[in-house]
């Protein structure tokens, strides 16, 4: 019996985001809390930055974004 479970997942595309290196530090621009670095598994399909005090996932490209900052929260 081979394990094949995992393969009959119908969602194959995994975004190519950038991923930080271990230790990076970001911090929300929001609220300016310190964002939790996600670990990049295969299974993992989210973006590499978590803010848990408003629930939001951020990429590299996100905190780069001047504009995104100024999005109304
Ligand atoms: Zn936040």
């Amino acid at each position: 019996m081979k394990k094949h479970r995992d393969l009959d997942n119908p969602v194959k595309f995994k975004p190519d985001y950038t991923w930080p290196k271990d230790g990076t530090k970001r911090a929300c621009p929001k609220n300016n809390e310190p964002l939790q670095l996600q670990e990049n598994l295969p299974q993992y399909y989210g973006k590499p930055w978590w803010c848990h005090h408003c629930q939001w996932q951020f990429t590299e490209e996100d905190l780069k974004s001047d504009d995104f900052c100024k999005l109304p929260s």
